[in-house]
């Protein structure tokens, strides 16, 4: 099929504006008549070095980025992020607390697990905080501040289940859970909002919008300390991955390590040595930068910017949302998460219901163009994570910026199709 018969629904690497990839063939190629493709190119010349700033700047006035934080771009993906946030930010809290070593007390790491995503942040502050020999103090104390896992990750915590600690050096959450498809709601008054006023003064909070990155404006903006995103979702190809980092956070972990009690920090993970080049301390993938690049030109110029988005966003998960309950109401489709303020606008998780009805599902859905529509790996049959829990996420929709209100619309037609 050609592109325009196919309506791709991935999680990630997801479908991209066709325009803005058409763009980017013809710079692979020749890049502003340079002769040489924009891969060709040194990423220290004054093309990329036009395109990574102008990059940063339209994303800047994008999401409306206060001039305290610095962007970054980066590699390692989200997972990166999920070492790097731990070790920069045990640096500057021990930048912070100058005792002598034995007076120093590792500090608190409050997690909020609402899904897989958050959960293997959670275990990666676990590995790389625990003693690295016997009877050696660990360098932070990871901790769950809540956790919806008993309910298999189909709801968010209600405020009341929130235990923030009063001295921790950061809370961690998740903003969207791409596979259980559970997304906090942005408004403050909305039930299952995050909490930030639980969260104490002082104690820094880091969120993780990887999968709903440039989708809608971000509640609560300057509270955060670090908000991060890989580009291949709502962004552009994978292999970069956005950091926005307060700047007061862009500490010299060589000399935090100096002052004992915590680890050192891999020099490409360190934000500040990042921060001090640009983003060009070593060679950054040039091509993921340059996409990324051009499709915040296209959202910025053709799409009405974060206004615009959230107003598609939101109509194109209305839709969808509408048509399941519906099928719901049949007793032909359970759609996973329960709440429905706590619906994710970006990854539309359900089942079919009936022995068998799910593949005859897909098996149509394929007939008709529509892709990738199968959930996790996890999907039609019940899947066990690390410490052996089950859920099941079934069919996967999403609905990422680049997915139009059309391909919407056609999968709800074959939905109610289906489902009558
Ligand atoms: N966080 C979220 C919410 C994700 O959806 C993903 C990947 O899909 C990750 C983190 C991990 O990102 P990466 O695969 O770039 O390491």
């Amino acid at each position: 099929p050609t592109r325009d018969q196919v309506h791709n629904f991935a999680a990630g690497p997801s479908p991209l504006p066709t325009k803005c990839l058409e763009e980017a063939a013809l710079g692979l190629l020749n890049y502003e008549d340079t002769g040489m493709g924009i891969c060709e190119l040194s990423h220290r010349g004054k093309e990329f070095k036009a395109v990574i700033e102008g990059a940063e700047a339209d994303l800047r006035s994008l999401l409306q980025v206060p001039d305290n934080y610095t962007i970054l771009f980066s590699q390692g993906g989200g997972t990166g992020q999920f070492s790097a946030v731990v070790l920069n930010l045990l640096a500057a809290h021990r930048l912070a607390h100058p005792v002598p070593a034995e007076e120093f007390k590792p500090p608190v790491l409050d997690y909020v697990l609402t899904g897989s995503w958050s959960s293997k942040a959670y275990a990666e502050a676990q590995r790389l905080c625990a003693p690295p020999f016997p009877n050696c103090p660990a360098f932070g104390q990871p901790r769950i501040a809540a956790s919806t896992k008993s309910t298999s990750w189909t709801r968010l915590p209600s405020r009341d289940e929130y235990n923030f600690s009063k001295d921790a050096a950061y809370v961690y959450y998740c903003e969207n859970e791409t596979i259980n498809g559970i997304e906090f709601p942005p408004k403050a008054e909305d039930k299952e909002a995050f909490p930030f006023d639980l969260v104490s003064e002082g104690v820094e909070i880091v969120a993780d919008y990887s999968s709903s990155f440039i989708s809608r404006p971000i509640p609560n903006f300057s509270r955060h300390a670090i908000i991060y995103a890989g580009a291949q979702k709502n962004l552009g190809p994978s292999g970069v991955t956005v950091l926005i980092v307060r700047n007061d956070l862009l500490v010299d972990t060589t000399e935090a390590s100096k002052l004992g009690c915590i680890p050192a920090v891999p020099i490409t993970y360190e934000y500040k040595i990042l921060a001090n080049n640009k983003s060009l301390y070593n060679t950054p993938p040039t091509f993921p930068i340059y996409v990324s690049a051009l499709v915040l030109k296209h959202l910025i110029k053709n799409k009405g910017g974060l206004e615009g988005l959230e107003q598609t966003n939101r109509e194109k998960a209305q839709t969808l949302y509408e048509t399941l309950e519906n099928a719901e109401k049949k007793g032909k489709a359970k759609l996973v998460v329960r709440d429905s303020s706590a619906r994710s606008w970006m990854n539309v998780t359900f089942n079919i219901e009936g022995e068998g009805e799910e593949k005859k599902f897909l098996e149509g859905a394929e007939k008709r163009g529509f892709r990738q529509l199968k959930g996790h790996r996890s999907v039609g049959v019940l899947f066990a994570d690390s410490e052996g829990f089950f859920f099941s996420a079934g069919i996967r929709a999403s609905i990422y910026n680049a997915v139009t209100i059309e391909s919407v619309k056609l999968l709800c037609d074959y939905i109610n199709e289906f489902c009558n």
